[in-house]
C-alpha cells in the first residue's frame, strides 16, 4: 500500500451524503476518493428543505455563503387541512428561527446543493472521483480495506464509507437485514414555474396540505422562479426504485375531494415522476471494523421531517470530526460516530413515521390534530422542532 493509501478513505456512493462525507475529511486534511454508479456526478429530483441544523454543517463544511446564494429563504412554514380549507399552522421561520436557533430555514434544488458540495470536493484537491464506477463488494483485510468494482477494479483504503443510499450494497454486509420496508406511501414529485402556480398559492412560504390518506407540499424555488410540489397518497402499488413515470389519473382518484386549491395545484401537472417511499427500522450497529455507513445507507427515513439529507450532511461532520479525534483509528472513530449518531437518527426515523400519521390523519384522529395545531402558539410549535434544529442537539 502507498502512504496515500495508509490515511486515504473511499466512499461508496457520491450522493449528498458521500460528497459532504468526502467534503468534511478532505478539510481535516484526509484525502477521500468517491466512487459514484450513475454516469456522471448529479442529483435527481427537485427541491430540498434545509433545517436550521443544515445551516450548522454548512459553516462546518465551508459551504455556507455558496448555499445561501443559491437557497431561497421562505417567510413561513404553513399547514391546512385539505379537506376544509383551515389555515392550522403559521409559523414565522424567516422572523424566528435565525433567533432561536443561530439559523434560518432554507429551500434549494437539490442539484444546486449538491454541485456546491461537488465543487467545494473538487476545489479540496483532496477528493478523487470516479464516476460510472459502481462499488460491487469489499474485503476489510489487515492492510486495509479493499474495494472492488463491476469493472473488477480494485482500489484500497484505510476505510470504507458507504453512503450509498436507500438500497445500500455495503449495508448488507454490515447489518444484513435485508430490504428496506415499503411504507405503502407513494410520492409524485414535479416542478412548476412560478407563473403556472394559481395567485392563491403563490407564496412565499413551504406550505403542506394534509388530507385523509393524503398530502401536498408546495414550496418555492431558485429566487422563487420555480415552486416545487411533492404530493404523497397512500396506495398498495408497488415498484422498487426511483424516478419512474407516476400516473395522474391515481393521484386525482387519490386526490379526491380535496380542497380546490389543491386540486387547482394537481391539474397544472402533466409529467409526475414516482417514489415509492421507503424506510427501515433504526439499528445501533452500522459500523464494523474499519467499515460504516452514513445517511439513508444507516438510517434510512421517511420525508416527513425534512430531515433525510440534513442527517446525512451532520453524520459526514459527525464521521470528520471522530476519524480526527481517533487520530486515524478508524474501527474506533466509527463506533464512537455510530455511537454519537445513533440515537438522533433514529429519533429522526421514528418520528417521521408518526408524522407520517398526522398528516394522513381522518375522522376523530384529524379532528384532535387541528385542534392541538390550532391551539398551539408559534413559539410552541417552534419549541416542539428544538430537538431537530437546536445546535446543542446537533453530536459532534
Ligand atoms: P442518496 O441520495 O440515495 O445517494 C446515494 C448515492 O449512491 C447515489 O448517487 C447512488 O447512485 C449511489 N450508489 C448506490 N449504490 C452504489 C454503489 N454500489 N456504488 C457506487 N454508487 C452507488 N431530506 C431532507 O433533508 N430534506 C427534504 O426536504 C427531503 N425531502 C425528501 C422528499 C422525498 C419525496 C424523498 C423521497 C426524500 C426526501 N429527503 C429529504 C431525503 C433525502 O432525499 C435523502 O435522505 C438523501 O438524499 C440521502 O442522501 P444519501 O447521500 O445518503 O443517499
Amino acid at each position: 500500500m502507498s502512504a496515500d493509501d495508509t490515511s486515504r478513505v473511499l466512499v461508496a456512493g457520491g450522493g449528498i451524503g458521500g460528497l459532504a462525507a468526502a467534503l468534511a475529511l478532505a478539510r481535516t486534511g484526509r484525502p477521500a476518493t468517491v466512487f459514484e454508479q450513475a454516469e456522471t456526478f448529479k442529483e435527481i429530483g427537485a427541491g430540498i428543505q434545509l433545517g436550521p441544523n443544515a445551516f450548522h454543517t454548512f459553516d462546518a463544511l465551508g459551504i455556507t455563503d455558496k448555499v445561501n446564494r443559491l437557497a431561497s429563504f421562505p417567510d413561513d412554514i404553513v399547514a391546512m387541512d385539505a379537506l376544509s380549507g383551515e389555515r392550522l399552522v403559521q409559523l414565522p421561520v424567516v422572523r424566528l428561527f435565525p433567533q432561536r436557533f443561530g439559523r434560518p430555514y432554507g429551500l434549494i434544488h437539490r442539484a444546486d446543493l449538491h454541485a456546491v458540495l461537488l465543487e467545494a470536493c473538487r476545489e479540496s484537491g483532496r477528493v478523487t472521483l470516479h464516476a460510472a464506477t459502481k462499488v460491487q463488494d469489499y474485503e476489510d483485510t489487515p492492510d486495509g480495506v479493499v474495494v472492488r468494482t463491476q469493472r473488477d477494479e480494485t482500489f484500497t483504503g484505510a476505510a470504507l464509507i458507504g453512503a450509498d443510499g436507500l438500497w445500500s450494497t455495503i449495508r448488507a454486509g454490515i447489518v444484513g437485514d435485508g430490504k428496506p420496508r415499503v411504507s405503502g406511501h407513494i410520492a409524485y414529485r414535479a416542478v412548476l414555474r412560478a407563473d403556472e402556480v394559481p395567485d392563491s398559492n403563490r407564496l412565499n412560504a413551504m406550505v403542506v396540505w394534509m388530507g385523509p390518506k393524503y398530502h401536498l407540499v408546495h414550496y418555492p424555488l431558485r429566487g422563487n422562479e420555480l415552486f416545487n410540489l411533492v404530493a404523497v397518497f397512500h396506495s398498495d402499488r408497488y415498484e422498487d426504485g426511483w424516478d419512474t413515470y407516476g400516473d395522474p389519473e391515481e393521484l386525482h382518484l387519490r386526490f379526491q375531494g380535496a380542497h380546490p386549491l389543491v386540486l387547482g395545484m394537481l391539474e397544472k401537472i402533466e409529467s409526475w415522476r414516482m417514489w415509492v417511499l421507503c424506510d427501515r427500522e433504526p439499528v445501533a450497529n452500522w459500523s464494523k471494523g474499519r467499515v460504516t455507513l452514513l445517511g439513508d445507507a444507516a438510517h434510512p427515513m421517511l420525508q416527513y421531517l425534512a430531515q433525510g439529507a440534513c442527517m446525512a450532511m451532520e453524520d459526514a461532520v459527525c464521521l470528520a470530526g471522530k476519524v480526527q479525534a481517533h487520530r486515524g483509528d478508524m474501527a474506533a472513530a466509527f463506533l464512537d460516530y455510530q455511537q454519537a449518531r445513533y440515537l438522533r437518527t433514529a429519533r429522526t426515523q421514528l418520528t417521521a413515521r408518526l408524522y407520517g400519521h398526522a398528516y394522513h390523519a381522518a375522522g376523530a384522529t384529524r379532528d384532535l390534530r387541528n385542534a392541538f395545531l390550532g391551539a398551539r402558539t408559534a413559539e410552541q410549535t417552534m419549541e416542539s422542532m428544538a430537538w431537530m434544529y437546536d445546535p446543542k442537539e446537533i453530536p459532534r
